[in-house]
Order: C-alpha cells, then sequence, then structure tokens
C-alpha cells in the first residue's frame, strides 16, 4: 500500500497565517508599550481605555492642529452628546450598512416585581441586561450625524460648513490599540451642491496629508474600503471603491509588511443625506455633502508608535508641527 502525504496546509496558506500571526503580535507589542508606559489605562474590556495626561497632551495638541489647518474654511462649530434620538440614526441608514458596528441604549422601565426579578437573576449570577428596554437613543457612530437633521429643508448656494467633534461609538472589539469602540473624530463638514461638496472633500485632501506628514509619519491616500456588512454590503463596498467616493489616509503602524491604518479619511456622500433628510440647495436641487474626518485617537496612537512614548524625545520638526 502507498501513502501519499498530503500537507495540511499549502504553503501559500502558511504564509497568510503567518503574516496573520505577525501583525497580531505587532498589534499585542505596541498595546503592551502603551499599557506599560502609561499612555493608556486597560479598562479590562477591549478596545476601551482610560487615557492619561502624556496621552491627552499630544491628543490635544493633534486636535488642536487639526483645527488649524482647516481655520480658512470658517466652518459653524457644533458640538453633539455621544447618543443620538433612534429617529435621527434610522435616516442615516447606517443599519442597513454596518448594523454589526452598531449600539443602542437600553433602560429600565419595570416595576417592583420586574426588579426583583432582575436581582434575583443578578445574585444566581446571571446576565441581566435582558430586564432593560430599548431607549430609543443609540450611540453615535459618526459625529456628523445630528448635524443633517438641523439645517433645514434649504442651505444657501454657497453651502455651509460645521466643525463637529465628538464621541463615536463602534462595536468592533478588538486587542489592536488602534481599533476602539469608544473614539473621537473631529470631522469638518460641507452640505451644498454637488460641485462644492466635491471641492470641500477634493480640495482638502493635500492639506490633510501634508498636515499628518509634518507630524512626521508616512502616509498614503488611498481609496476606502468600508467594512459593509454581509452580501449586500460586497456590492455597496465595490461601489465605493469604484466610484472613488472616500479616501483614506493611511500610515503603516505595523511596518511595512502590514496593511497600513487608515487615521483620517475624506467622505463625498454625494446626495446620500440630501436625500434622506430633505435638504436642497437655494436652486431646488438636493443637497450633496462631505466629511473630512480626523480619527483623534488613531493619529495620538500612530505618533507614539512612530516616535515613541515621550513626546520631549520626539525629532524637533514633529513638536513644532504639533506646537508641543
Ligand atoms: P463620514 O461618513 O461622516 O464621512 P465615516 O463614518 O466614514 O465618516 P470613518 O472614515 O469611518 O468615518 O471614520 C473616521 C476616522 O475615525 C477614521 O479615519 C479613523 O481614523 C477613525 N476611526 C474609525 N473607526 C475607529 C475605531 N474603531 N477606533 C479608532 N478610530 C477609528
Ligand atoms: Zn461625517
Amino acid at each position: 500500500m502507498t501513502i501519499t502525504e498530503h500537507p495540511t496546509t499549502a504553503p501559500a496558506d502558511t504564509a497568510v497565517a503567518d503574516s496573520a500571526a505577525a501583525l497580531d503580535a505587532a498589534r499585542a507589542a505596541l498595546r503592551a508599550r502603551l499599557l506599560a508606559d502609561g499612555v493608556l489605562i486597560d479598562l479590562g474590556s477591549p478596545g476601551l481605555y482610560g487615557r492619561t495626561g502624556v496621552f491627552e497632551r499630544v491628543y490635544t495638541a493633534v486636535d488642536a492642529a487639526a483645527v488649524r489647518s482647516q481655520h480658512d474654511l470658517d466652518a459653524e462649530v457644533l458640538r453633539f452628546p455621544p447618543v443620538e434620538p433612534l429617529a435621527a440614526f434610522e435616516r442615516t441608514d447606517y443599519i442597513a450598512s454596518f448594523p454589526d458596528l452598531a449600539a443602542s441604549i437600553s433602560g429600565f422601565t419595570g416595576d417592583d416585581r420586574t426588579h426583583r426579578a432582575l436581582l434575583a437573576a443578578r445574585e444566581r449570577g446571571e446576565r441581566w441586561e435582558s430586564f432593560l428596554q430599548p431607549a430609543d437613543l443609540m450611540l453615535t457612530p459618526a459625529v456628523c450625524h445630528p448635524v443633517y437633521g438641523l439645517v433645514g429643508d434649504t442651505v444657501p448656494q454657497e453651502g455651509r460648513s460645521f466643525d463637529i467633534v465628538g464621541d463615536s461609538f463602534r462595536r468592533e472589539p478588538s486587542l489592536d490599540p488602534m481599533r476602539l469602540q469608544a473614539f473621537h473624530m473631529h470631522e469638518f463638514v460641507h452640505i451644498g451642491t454637488p460641485a462644492s461638496a466635491e471641492a470641500h472633500r477634493d480640495g482638502r485632501i493635500p492639506m490633510m496629508r501634508a498636515l499628518l506628514e509634518s507630524f512626521g509619519l508616512a502616509i498614503d491616500v488611498v481609496p476606502a474600503n468600508d467594512p459593509f456588512f454581509g452580501r449586500v454590503g460586497q456590492m455597496l463596498a465595490r461601489n465605493q471603491v469604484e466610484q472613488s467616493l472616500k479616501f483614506e489616509f493611511v500610515t503603516p503602524v505595523y511596518g511595512p509588511d502590514h496593511e497600513p491604518t487608515a487615521i483620517s479619511s475624506a467622505n463625498l456622500h454625494e446626495d446620500h443625506f440630501g436625500t434622506s433628510f430633505g435638504i436642497r440647495t437655494a436652486d431646488g436641487a438636493v443637497a450633496h455633502s462631505a466629511c473630512l474626518a480626523f480619527g483623534l485617537e488613531r493619529i495620538t496612537i500612530a505618533l507614539f508608535a512612530a516616535h515613541g512614548t515621550d513626546p520631549d524625545t520626539w525629532p524637533t520638526e514633529v513638536r513644532t508641527a504639533l506646537a508641543l
């Protein structure tokens, strides 16, 4: 009898597995360093961290530099809470594209009896959140969401621009310190004509790139490939790439052998929000919109990864660019 030996894994698969393992190791190493050097504090749930003074110092400098770079936009400043009404969330269609990233708020609305049942379940060491009821509130996944419902049904022909920073929540628990569940993005949003929205996205890409490069980061601008959910999502993702609607500013946080990470984005929504929120320009056409988003924690952590965890030792040009 002859026995033929089949390798259990083809060489190509082995290379992919090795590379994935190496990437996991690089992520774990950066995470361990940020925790050990007192930059971040582990809160015991993947992608949730406390932040220390050194983190905050760099984060604040990054945000201020982002704002300075968009100063000429003369954007209207708006700030929102980290939760949005379900009705507003609905109109963004987020749940159709990213149900796996969405998260809602629940509250207790029961009576004494239900409360006793909850406490009994808790006493038995069981989960008790099923005793809570959906509260018609969603955690905001992108900070520009609330603005589309607030501009009324008409924006002037020259459009309106907004400066919005706030909390974002995306349910993507991960041990990669670049992938948080709770994070902040600073967005510069424009709502106007097709031409003014496109100009907002394209016209500001060079200055965003230059800003991030001035931080001593290697930057590439590439078409975005968002993680749209499911089979329909694959089509949406293809569309996004083919139509070059969204670009990402990526940097090789984990070295040249691994996919770089997006630390900012420039996104043209076309008439997506104009249609669902019923916004028109003065000439009666459906408004278009575009967003520039600075991922504040990602830029901050990319800086620690590139230059070390002590900002006082960073290259002079980098500290100057950040006014640190
Ligand atoms: P919009 O639709 O408003 O244009 P968006 O939803 O497309 O914005 P993204 O491009 O997905 O926004 O996110 C903006 C930035 O936020 C990203 O470039 C990235 O830097 C940061 N970001 C996204 N997800 C995470 C995460 N899980 N952890 C940390 N930062 C993140
Ligand atoms: Zn946005």
